[in-house]
């Protein structure tokens, strides 16, 4: 078959999945990363059965399955009395129900697998340390203008454009979007713990989720139970400089100085913590022209409901699916994509806002949102996101 050619931006997560899924059915990709090598920061990420399902279709589940873990369900507690509220139900109940697993993995550990898979496809080429500068496109395809840090520069020409850049993308402005994203009102502390540090109470093969009206904590195991990947919330007025900027475990715990003593023993013994300011930015375009963004650079969102890489994983494989065999249908194909994806980006955008609110509410809204809770039931919490998880690419 003889493939279109796109050029991608960005090897993240969005950007890589992208980019195997269009080298698979036969196009050649150039994949266009700015960074120089791919040191992840120690940190977890949920893979829900939306995202999994589609990773082993790429062919990526034995490899996934050596390095993921699948907690049994998410024990939900209240910060202050250390009370459980609730349950979630996960583990074999998501993979009958979902015909996938729910797994959680290290992001070093899903990247170099996803980057393996990349390097041993001969239709992907890989340019590290280039930053996308400028973008024109035209009836015949994309003109991409890319430096080095070094002060060179280079054109590249291709099919057509998938911005993949993430939360400050410049592929966005290239496709007409000049809004930028807004800081929410929250920063991520996010951290790992060696496992033989875990007070045992919390060492369980499941997650944590605990709830109180000035943030929330969410921690799981993973690296195979090695590690516990921990992040804790802290409402904030302003936004923390930089990205991953150091923290001090002091100021988190004065912070959740009213909390059990079981969550202040957890968070006290960690010592690498880093922060990360939230944003969003409403989806509005997913497509023009012979552009299309996915991921981050088409709908940033608020890590609350653990959607962020799993939509930019459904973003790709949609992508992929709606792929013609001409350069000149690529346009048609461009909107058919979005047309599929605004709609699902905008809803979890808006769930994953909501959820900030419940997760935070004060003592009236959280004395009804843990009846609710206990009313539904482990299952029935799982049922609630059930438009989620059940995915199926259109
Ligand atoms: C605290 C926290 C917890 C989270 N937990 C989860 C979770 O459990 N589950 C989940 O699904 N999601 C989660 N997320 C969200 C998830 O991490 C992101 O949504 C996801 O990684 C976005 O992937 P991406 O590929 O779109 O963008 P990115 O990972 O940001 O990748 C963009 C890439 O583009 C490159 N780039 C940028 N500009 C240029 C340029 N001009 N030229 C070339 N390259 C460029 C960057 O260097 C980068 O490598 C979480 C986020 C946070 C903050």
């Amino acid at each position: 078959m003889s493939g279109l050619s796109f050029a991608v931006v960005g090897a993240g997560i969005g950007g890589l999945t992208a980019a195997l899924a269009l080298a698979r059915q036969g196009h050649a990709v150039m994949l266009i990363e700015r960074r120089t090598g791919f040191s992840e920061v120690g940190a977890g990420l949920q893979l829900s059965p939306n995202a999994s399902c589609i990773l082993i279709d790429l062919g990526l589940g034995h490899a996934l399955q050596r390095v993921v873990g699948e907690p049994e369900r998410v024990v939900v507690r209240a910060i202050g009395s250390g009370k459980t509220i609730g349950e979630v139900a996960q583990g074999s109940f998501m993979r009958e129900r979902f015909g996938a697993p729910y797994w959680v993995v290290h992001r070093a550990d899903l990247q170099t697998l996803l980057l393996d898979a990349v390097r041993s496809q001969p239709g992907i080429r890989l340019v590290m340390g280039r930053k996308v500068e400028t973008i024109e496109t035209g009836p015949q395809g994309a003109e991409l203008t890319l430096t080095t840090d070094n002060g060179l520069r280079e054109t590249f020409r291709a099919d057509a454009v998938i911005g993949a850049d993430g939360v400050w993308s410049k592929v966005r402005q290239a496709a007409g979007m000049r809004a930028l994203p807004s800081f929410r009102g929250s920063v991520a502390w996010r951290a790992t713990l060696d496992h033989r540090q875990v007070p045992a109470a919390l060492a369980g093969n499941e997650t944590g989720l605990w709830l109180g009206s000035k943030g929330h904590v969410v921690h799981y195991p993973i690296a195979n139970g090695r590690l516990l990947n921990i992040v804790a919330i802290e409402r904030r007025k302003h936004p923390v400089e930089g990205w991953s900027a150091p923290g001090e475990a002091k100021a988190l715990l004065s912070h959740y100085a009213s909390a059990t003593p079981l969550l202040k023993d957890l968070l006290g013994r960690v010592d690498n913590w880093l922060l990360w300011s939230l944003f969003d930015l409403p989806a509005r375009v997913m497509a023009k022209d012979r552009i299309a963004l996915l991921g981050d650079a088409a709908h940033p969102v608020l890590p609350f409901l653990a959607q962020g890489a799993a939509l930019a994983i459904e973003d790709a494989a949609t992508l992929a699916a709606v792929m013609p065999q001409s350069a000149d249908e690529i346009p048609q194909a461009f909107s058919l994509y979005e047309s599929r994806r605004l709609e699902r980006a905008r809803r979890v955008q808006a769930e994953a806002r909501t959820n900030g609110r419940i997760y935070h509410a004060g003592p009236l809204v959280s004395f009804g949102r843990n009846r609710v809770m206990q009313r539904l039931g482990p299952q029935g919490m799982t049922e609630r996101y059930s438009w989620l998880y059940d995915f199926k690419i259109a």
